[in-house]
C-alpha cells in the first residue's frame, strides 16, 4: 500500500525543479550577498533577480518586497511592526476571527502586554467576513486590519478587495495573509488593494523557512530584528539566497501550472465531497463548494473526534489533519470552525483533506473505500453519536 498524503496545507514536498535551481547556491555559488567580491556579487545577483521575479508575479515593485523566514515571521511583522510604529498614535487592531495563529497570537500579546485593543472581525457560517461588519469596527484609532486571503483550514477565499476598500485613503493599514492563496489563485497586491501581504514557499512545493513580506512603498514599519543593513534594515540577517532562489522558482512553476492545477483539484475535490457525503451519513462540508481554494476539503463527521479519525486513517496509510496542524494535540474544536458558528458536536469531528499536484483519483478512491469503516467503528463507540 502506497502512503497517501492529503495534508498539503501543512506542507508539501519540494518540487525537484526547485531543488535543482537551489543547488548552485548551496554549493559553488555559496557567497554572502553582502560581500563585495565575486562570490558575493553572484549571490547578490541571484537575490535581486529573484526579488524582481517574485515582484512581477504579485504585481509590486521589487523595492516593496522583503525576504523573511516564512509566513509566521511575515505575519508577526505585519502585527508587531505596525503596532510598534503606531503605538503612540493609534492602538486599535482588527483581525479576522478565523486567522492563523501567526496573526492571532501576536495580536493577543499586544492586548495583554501593551494595552492594545483587539477586535475580531466575525465570519459567517461559510467562513466569510462582510464589509458592513468591518465598517462598524473601524475607528480613527485603528492602525491595522488583518484578514487572510484563503483560509488554511477550510480553503475559503475572502473578498479582500471589498474589505480593503474600506481602509483606502485612511491611515489604517490593511494586511492579508496570502500563504494559502499564493500559487493557487491569482494574488495581485494592486487588485487586492492591500498595504501589506505575507507569503511562504513550503505550502506550494518550495522549501521550508523562506517567505516574503510585501510593504507598499511609503509605509514604514518598525523591524522585528536589529543587527545589519540587509533588506534595507527592515529584516537584518544574512539572506537565505538558496531559499530565495527556490521561492522564486516555486512561484514561477505555480504560476505556470495554476490553471491546470486549479481545474484538476476542483474536479477531484467535487468528486471526493460528493462520494463521501453520499457514502457516510451525517457528514458536513465546512465552507462551501464555491469561493474555495479547491485543494482544501474540510469535512465534519458528526459525533466523533477528528483526532481519532486522523489516527484511524493514519493506520490505513492516509495522512490528513484535524483542524489545523498547529493545534493538533489540543482537543478543543478549531477556532476557525467555532468562529463559523458550527455546532460543537459537528466541529470536533472535522477533518481537513488537503490535496496536491500529485493527488490522483485512485488515491481518493482508496480513502473513500476505507473511510466508512473508520468512521463507523468510532461512531459505534461514541457516547454522543446516536443515529
Ligand atoms: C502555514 C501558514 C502560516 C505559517 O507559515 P510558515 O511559513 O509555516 O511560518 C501562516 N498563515 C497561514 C494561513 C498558513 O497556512
Amino acid at each position: 500500500m502506497k502512503p497517501i498524503y492529503l495534508d498539503h496545507n501543512a506542507t508539501t514536498p519540494v518540487d525537484p525543479e526547485v531543488v535543482e535551481a537551489m543547488i548552485p547556491y548551496l554549493t559553488g555559488k555559496f557567497g554572502n550577498a553582502s560581500s563585495a567580491h565575486n562570490y558575493g556579487r553572484d549571490a547578490k545577483v541571484a537575490l535581486e533577480n529573484s526579488r524582481e521575479q517574485i515582484a512581477g508575479i504579485i504585481n509590486c515593485d521589487p523595492s516593496e518586497l522583503y525576504f523573511t523566514s516564512g509566513g509566521t515571521e511575515s505575519d508577526n511583522m505585519a502585527v508587531l511592526g505596525t503596532a510598534a510604529k503606531f503605538k503612540d498614535k493609534r492602538n486599535h487592531i482588527i483581525v479576522g476571527a478565523a486567522e492563523h495563529h501567526a496573526i492571532l497570537e501576536p495580536a493577543e500579546f499586544l492586548e495583554h502586554k501593551h494595552g492594545f485593543k483587539i477586535d475580531l472581525l466575525p465570519v459567517n457560517s461559510e467562513g466569510l467576513s462582510s464589509p458592513e461588519d468591518l465598517k462598524t469596527l473601524l475607528t480613527d484609532n485603528t492602525c491595522l486590519v488583518s484578514v487572510m486571503h484563503a483560509n488554511n483550514e477550510t480553503g475559503m477565499i475572502q473578498d479582500i478587495p471589498a474589505l480593503s476598500a474600506l481602509t483606502k485613503d485612511t491611515k489604517t493599514l490593511f494586511h492579508t495573509d496570502a500563504v494559502q492563496a499564493i500559487g493557487k489563485i491569482p494574488v495581485d497586491v494592486k487588485k487586492l488593494g492591500v498595504d501589506l501581504l505575507s507569503l511562504t514557499a513550503h505550502k506550494i512545493y518550495g522549501p521550508k523557512g523562506i517567505g516574503a513580506f510585501f510593504i507598499r512603498s511609503g509605509i514604514k514599519l518598525d523591524p522585528l530584528f536589529y543587527g545589519g543593513s540587509h533588506e534595507k534594515k527592515r529584516r537584518p540577517g544574512t539572506e537565505n539566497v538558496a531559499g530565495i532562489v527556490g521561492l522564486a522558482k516555486t512561484l514561477e512553476i505555480a504560476q505556470q501550472k495554476m490553471d491546470e492545477d486549479y481545474k484538476k483539484l476542483y474536479d477531484l475535490s467535487e468528486y471526493f465531497i460528493s462520494r463521501v457525503t453520499a457514502d457516510i451519513p451525517d457528514v458536513y462540508l465546512n465552507g462551501t463548494l464555491k469561493n474555495r481554494v479547491p485543494q482544501t476539503v474540510n469535512l465534519s463527521f458528526k459525533g466523533i473526534e477528528g483526532e481519532s479519525i486522523l489516527l484511524g486513517l493514519d493506520l490505513k496509510g492516509v495522512a490528513v489533519s484535524s483542524g489545523s496542524a498547529c493545534t493538533s494535540g489540543a482537543t478543543e474544536p478549531s477556532h476557525v470552525l467555532q468562529a463559523m458558528g458550527i455546532d460543537k458536536v459537528v466541529s470536533q469531528g472535522a477533518i481537513r483533506f488537503s490535496m496536491g499536484r500529485s493527488t490522483t483519483k485512485d488515491d481518493l478512491d482508496y480513502v473513500i473505500s476505507v473511510l466508512p469503516e473508520v468512521v463507523n467503528r468510532l461512531r459505534e463507540m461514541s457516547p454522543i453519536y446516536n443515529q
